[in-house]
């Protein structure tokens, strides 16, 4: 029963997700409410956040960041760079 309800919430979350990436630059406030909702039912389901959900959401302000919309991108001598577009958080990581 457990593994069932841990596979419907992670169907949930994909679709989730698929509505935040698809919504992210036409509906602003329909990705945030997508977003949230994906946060909270990944946290209350005491399930890990999928990777893809923590790379959206900026460590200082929790605003959502996505490349080419509210995010500056570089690449620098193997890392990636990304600066949060409303409080300028760094966010680095390999790409290599
Ligand atoms: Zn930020």
């Amino acid at each position: 029963m457990k593994n069932r309800q841990s596979t419907l919430i992670g169907f949930e979350l994909d679709r989730l997700m698929r509505l935040v990436t698809e919504n992210i630059s036409s509906n602003r406030a329909l990705a945030e409410s997508a977003f949230d909702t994906a946060w909270n039912l990944a946290v209350h389901s005491n399930q890990k956040v999928p990777k893809g959900l923590r790379m959206l959401k900026c460590k200082r302000c929790g605003y959502i960041t996505y490349p080419g919309v509210s995010v500056e991108v570089r690449l620098k001598s193997g890392l990636c760079v990304w600066k949060c577009s409303r409080c300028g958080y760094l966010k680095r990581f390999r790409y290599k």
